[in-house]
């Protein structure tokens, strides 16, 4: 148990009693920002391969990944229950009945206690929330929504196609239906100041979601925002200011939100740099230490109700 955070762990323990594991999926799914719909370029940090495990394309159907992940997570963690994560590009990106479908097929493998659905605000529909809260009303139902940073600018730059409008509308849309809600937020992208990041916390801490999952913006072989760093337009974050860009965000978000997860997981053979951010446990500990030295936690200058208005000192 971490006390200084409201880590995910914890939450899911307190609800099973047992530790709880999310089981990767990839449903075969694509995503509007890379199929032409909205865009053919995708994200400017968009791994064409690597955001899909390509484990369905292997012939691995949704059962059997969950099998699979049930055995490797109960070897690794000794996990009892798991939640089926629909981690693959955009997992509410089909019509609804293919959804049903998908959902349907994870929910009824034993021991899978909920469903985490990682996707984009402009990929949920009326019928798509309805078919979750239906869910959530006898599971854990988590929808994950990209935002990556509450600056405009920022999402244009990174070829988000949306705006932050857009994410605001899908977590109204979401709320109230028993579906839980957590935002995906990359910090370090381009140009962004330590105040647009406060500016991405104090957005997410307004909106009352649940949870949020903080990333490091990390730069994949063969994505455009490789050929940006070669060309030395953007720069990668030294270890240290990430972890200090962490703390500062997990003060300034409420107390309950639950943070699931505080840096990403980039492949080895995949990254081009920063080559520090092969050291997750390394990060993890070092965000703890500062913590504790600053003898800080989540939610020690977030106050209600007042717009959360401190600024990055
Ligand atoms: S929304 Fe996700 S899958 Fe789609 S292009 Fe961006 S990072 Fe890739």
């Amino acid at each position: 148990m971490n006390n200084r955070y409201n880590d995910f762990n914890t939450y899911l323990r307190s609800i099973y009693g047992c530790r709880v594991q999310k089981i990767t999926i990839d449903a075969g799914l694509s995503c509007p920002n890379r199929d032409g719909t909205v865009s053919s370029g995708g994200c400017i940090y968009c791994n064409a391969r690597g955001s899909g495990t390509g484990a369905l394309a292997r012939g691995l159907s949704v059962t059997g990944q969950l099998l699979q992940g049930k055995q490797a997570l109960f070897r690794r963690y000794k996990a009892k229950k798991f939640l089926a994560y629909f981690q693959s590009f955009s997992n509410t990106y089909a019509p609804v009945e293919k959804l049903k479908l998908l959902y349907d097929e994870a929910l009824a493998v034993e021991d899978i206690v909920g469903l985490a659905i990682g996707t984009r605000p402009d990929c949920v529909g009326q019928a798509v929330l309805e078919l979750l809260q239906n869910y959530a009303r006898r599971y854990l139902v988590w929808v994950e929504y990209g935002l990556q940073s509450a600056n405009d600018a920022t999402l244009a730059l990174i070829n988000r196609g949306h705006d932050v409008r857009c994410f605001q509308d899908a977590v109204r849309a979401t709320a109230n239906r028993g579906i839980r809600i957590c935002a995906h937020v990359i910090l370090g992208l381009p140009h962004e100041t330590r105040e647009d990041m406060f500016n991405t916390a104090r957005t997410i801490a307004e909106l009352g979601i649940d949870g949020v999952k903080l990333h490091l913006l990390y730069v994949i072989k063969g994505t455009r925002l490789e050929t940006l760093y070669r060309q030395g337009e953007i720069r990668c974050l030294e270890q240290q200011e990430y972890v200090d860009l962490v703390c500062d965000f997990l003060e300034h978000l409420p107390r309950d939100m639950i943070i699931q997860r505080l840096t990403g997981d980039p492949h080895p053979g995949e990254l081009a740099a920063p080559q520090w951010a092969l050291k997750k446990s390394d990060t993890l500990g070092e965000i703890n230490n500062t913590l504790e030295k600053r003898d800080s936690w989540q939610g020690k200058f977030y106050e209600v109700g007042s717009g959360n208005d401190r600024k990055w000192e």
